[in-house]
């Protein structure tokens, strides 16, 4: 088990159920790949008589409940975030594969539905004390290589700036919303996805051609370590050490589709998109797998994505990949190639 150690990725694969489509017009075929969850194990069919077999950090069948996906591929990196360091969780995938009902749904009227991004907040909010320490949130979207701010759509002035000394990524301009409670996350994740698809009928695109990124920031004040304890000299000034703020964030990434596009232009996207989406998800690629290598050079210069998520690579941080897969044999090879993904990370 890899959940406390820094630098690696870890990496679950996540197979959603057959949808109604798929149950009536593929009712002949068998579905493309077995799952071995105990063995963390995925078998992806070959052909009629082969098999190849994948193993993963978790492997979650189409009967995990969102509690489950919650506690296995999130909380740890939640509870690091806590601890004060950085945190990366993602999800990699075909579109319709579930990337966002696993990171994304709010569960408003069924709590159970509740996805990662909301599970999340809930165990931040009960370990901070809103009275000293601070929780804000910035939800943007990115897409060919531009920067929308999904809480203020006015704003298109987003830029990444990295601290030469500490490597610490910041977004001046972006808003920044200081989150009180639960119900105004929520709220705030509505107004954001409703803004999302504002700019993506304003931009003739869908949701599923770009990245959305919640960043929150966690400023956590922390008592002197002597504080609260008792030395020989305890009538000293010892235990009046100034509380240390510790600064860290949990990012969540519902990455684009991962599904290869077609560069015709033909199903309504143009070649400068298609593009676009390559450059940043294999841009993405090469960073796990400069982590997954111990390499000491993580290329994060190639693209907007991984600047962004430099601070989040490497070092103390931590990083969850979640890869979404579907069961129908007429998406083999997207399947294939998303499997190939998540092994490369680990
Ligand atoms: P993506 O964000 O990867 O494009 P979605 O999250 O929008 O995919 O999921 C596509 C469809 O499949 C949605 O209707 C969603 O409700 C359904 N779905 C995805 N994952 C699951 C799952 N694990 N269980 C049940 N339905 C799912
Ligand atoms: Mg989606």
């Amino acid at each position: 088990d890899n959940t406390g150690v820094p630098g690696r990725v870890r990496v679950a694969v996540r197979l959603r159920p057959r949808n109604t489509e798929e149950m009536i017009s593929d009712a002949d075929f068998a579905d493309i790949v077995e799952l071995q969850p105990e063995l963390k194990r995925l078998k992806l069919r070959r052909n009629n008589w082969d098999l190849d077999t994948y193993e993963f950090d978790e492997v979650l069948t189409e009967f995990a409940s969102q509690k489950r996906v919650y506690e296995v591929v999130a909380k740890p990196v939640v509870e690091s975030v806590l601890e004060g360091y950085n945190g990366t969780v993602m999800a990699y995938g075909q579109t319709g594969t579930g990337k966002t009902y696993t990171l994304g749904r709010l569960g408003e009227e069924d709590t159970a539905a509740r996805g990662i991004m909301v599970r999340a907040m809930e165990d931040i909010l009960a370990e901070v004390s809103l009275d000293s320490d601070s929780l804000s949130v910035s939800y943007l979207q990115l897409y060919m290589e531009t920067i929308h701010d999904l809480l203020d759509p006015a704003n298109d002035s987003i830029s990444i700036v990295e601290d030469p000394k500490t490597g610490d990524v910041s977004l001046p301009g972006a808003s920044l919303v200081e989150i009180r409670d639960q119900k105004s996350f929520v709220e705030l994740l509505r107004l954001g996805e409703a803004h999302r698809f504002a700019t993506n009928t304003k931009l003739n695109t869908e949701s599923s051609r770009s990245h959305a990124i919640l960043m929150v920031n966690v400023k956590k004040s922390v008592k002197g370590r002597d504080s609260g304890q008792n030395g020989n000299n305890s009538h000293t000034v010892k235990s009046l050490k100034p509380p240390v703020v510790r600064k860290s964030k949990l990012v969540v990434v519902d990455l684009a589709g991962s599904e290869r596009i077609d560069k015709s232009g033909s199903e309504g996207h143009t070649l400068e998109e298609a593009k676009s989406i390559n450059l940043s998800l294999s841009a993405l690629g090469k960073c796990i797998n400069a982590l997954a290598e111990n390499s000491a050079h993580i290329p994060v210069r190639d693209s907007k994505l991984t600047r962004l998520l430099r601070d989040s690579f490497g070092g103390t941080a931590r990083t969850s990949l979640v890869v979404t897969i579907g069961p129908s044999p007429r998406h083999r090879g997207e399947t294939a190639s998303t499997i190939m993904f998540g092994q490369r990370a680990m």
